[in-house]
């Protein structure tokens, strides 16, 4: 069988069906590092996207999963203690993700910086991806698959080549499927090295720039930057002036942090996840793509209904 794309999807689909026995070949544009995903910050949190009881499954299927592989040496994965915080007061109702974080714990006004009035504190996986989707694609190879460079021009060409197809193309969906609800968010990070922080930070913002912190050992990922529709995949440096003063502002000790990388993603948003079948020209399509700002974190679950769907366990 055929799976297109080799971002998180596309390889933890690929992991699972061919950890299954399945023959899998996964055909991509760009080879894993070179994608999306290879760009994400990242971690598994709460997803604010539709569908809500199908996104809260997949949620904590994944955080299942990546919660054992923070014991697997060289995964990638690890815990991490941090605070998720808001310059605005979201009141007490959390996400029902939220349930998952073993210690969470609202944040009092002294552990918030300055200008924050909420916050709560917990534990979560973080997931470094360049790293992660390392150790994906030995798993993928481990387990008999094959993996071919170069883009897939047409779905027609993939269905003439076989029978079973998952797509999972990112913002390539948009395109490739002629999907038009599928569209790019751009977002940019600032990798440095680790002036020592062991703790995350990511703030809740309802505008496109906001301030985040993930460390993986001697990298930290500084974020954050969304712009709706926008599909440039180059760094822009005022974007990176911004991140690193806004970071610098709220943690000193990244004031003067090394540069190593500036880097750019386009996430793949979309009104709600895809996850289905779709019959086409004789062949099976199954769809997973769409996760916008949360697909590392939804990756697993994803994964393990499409080899249902794949199965034909359901429709
Ligand atoms: C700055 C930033 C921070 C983020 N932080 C987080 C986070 O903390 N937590 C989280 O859960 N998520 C985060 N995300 C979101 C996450 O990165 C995406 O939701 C996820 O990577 C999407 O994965 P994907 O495999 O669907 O797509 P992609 O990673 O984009 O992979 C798509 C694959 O399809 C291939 N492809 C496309 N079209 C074709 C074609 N025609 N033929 C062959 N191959 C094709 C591409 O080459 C690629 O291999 C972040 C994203 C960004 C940009």
């Amino acid at each position: 069988m055929l799976v297109i794309g080799a971002g998180v999807h596309g390889l933890t689909c690929g992991v699972v069906l061919a950890e299954a026995g399945r023959q899998v070949l996964i055909r991509t544009a760009e080879r894993p590092r070179e994608t999306t995903s290879a760009v994400a910050g990242a971690m598994w949190g709460p997803a604010r996207l539709k569908p809500p009881e199908r996104v809260l499954y997949w949620a904590t299927l994944s955080h299942a999963e990546f919660t054992s592989l923070a014991r697997v040496e060289n995964s990638g994965v690890h815990l991490a203690s941090g605070r998720m915080a808001a310059r605005f007061d979201l009141g007490d109702v959390v996400p029902p993700e939220t349930k998952l974080i073993p210690d969470l714990q609202r944040c009092d006004e002294q552990e918030l910086p300055d200008g924050f009035v909420w916050g709560y504190r917990g534990t979560v996986p973080l997931i470094d991806m360049p790293r992660y989707l390392d150790h994906l694609l030995d798993r993928f190879l481990a387990a008999g698959g094959e993996i071919r460079l170069g883009p897939v021009q047409t779905l027609a060409d993939a269905a003439a080549e076989c029978d079973t197809i998952v797509n999972c193309t990112g913002v390539g969906a948009h395109e490739l499927v002629g999907d038009p609800s599928v569209h790019a968010v751009f977002g940019q990070h600032v990798v440095v090295r680790n002036p020592g922080l062991e703790e995350y930070f990511i703030e809740l913002s309802d505008g496109g720039e906001f301030t985040s912190w993930m460390p993986h050992g001697d990298r930290v990922v500084l974020g954050g930057i969304s712009l709706a529709d926008d599909w440039r995949r180059t760094p822009r440096r005022e974007i990176s002036e911004g991140i690193l003063r806004r970071a610098a502002r709220l943690e000193p000790r990244l004031a003067d942090a090394e540069v190593l990388e500036e880097t750019v993603g386009l996430r793949p948003g979309r009104e709600s996840v895809r996850v289905d079948v779709e019959h086409y020209r004789g062949a099976r399509l199954i769809h997973d793509y769409g996760h916008g700002a949360c697909g590392v974190g939804l990756s697993w679950g994803c994964a393990f209904e499409v080899a249902e769907l794949v199965e034909g366990k359901t429709e």
